[in-house]
């Protein structure tokens, strides 16, 4: 199995060459053709397993595909527990976007810091990865539009739910269009990511590593 055969164009695959990515993990020899395709996904994943590049890769792979026809906004959310995580995913994002011949940009929003610079800088964004209570925060100010989205991923939504964060889920899905991808990795499969299943996930594909 090569990352080629998973349905990535040349400047992809040029980008996971430079990353000396030899062959695809497991997560992402399922969740990249499913993602392609536009299924929801419920992916129980660790840490260490891949998985960011599981999604961030379709999703480059998305924009390449359609750059041309996407209205301007937000069109990817990706909604994670911690700033460290982040600025993680956010650098994936940058990284391996870096290959695409047009510019996608990404920007990090996470709390503990100055929020004016951030409100700058998801101007314009095609992607926001965020951290969910700076995020009501720019929303609050209108910093941004959640109207447009098209791909909603959820990382570590376990943690997410631990973290006592499930009222801000809530007001924040309120915001999405009902019409869109949902993306949802978790660590463990308990009765709070069913609920989450079954409120937000459209018939999804299940993938376990
Ligand atoms: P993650 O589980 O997404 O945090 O990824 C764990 C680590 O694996 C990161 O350092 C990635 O850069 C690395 N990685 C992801 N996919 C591959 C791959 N196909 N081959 C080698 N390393 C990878």
């Amino acid at each position: 199995m090569s990352f080629s055969s998973l349905g990535l164009s040349e400047p992809l695959l040029r980008a996971v060459a430079e990353q000396q990515y030899a062959k695809p993990y497991p997560i992402q020899q399922e969740a990249i053709p499913v993602i392609l395709v536009g299924r929801d996904v419920l992916g129980i994943a660790k840490t260490g397993s891949g998985k960011t590049a599981s999604f961030v890769l379709p999703i480059l792979e998305l924009f390449h595909r359609t750059r041309s026809a996407k209205t301007k906004g937000v069109s990817v959310l990706v909604l994670v527990p911690t700033r460290e995580l982040a600025a993680q995913v956010a650098e994936v994002f940058q990284t391996l976007g870096a290959a695409l011949p047009k510019p996608v940009k990404t920007v990090a929003v996470f709390g503990g810091v100055s929020i004016n610079p951030q409100m700058v800088a998801v101007h314009g964004a095609d992607i926001v990865v965020a951290t969910l209570g700076r995020l009501l925060e720019l929303l609050s100010v209108n910093a941004l539009r959640l109207s447009k989205v098209e791909i909603l991923v959820l990382d570590e939504a376990d943690k997410m739910l631990e973290l006592g964060f499930a009222e801000e889920m809530d007001a924040i899905f309120d915001q999405l269009p009902t019409k869109r991808q949902t993306v949802l990795f978790s660590a463990t499969l308990g009765d709070a990511i069913q609920d989450i299943r079954e409120n937000l996930l459209r018939d999804p594909v299940k993938i376990e590593v």
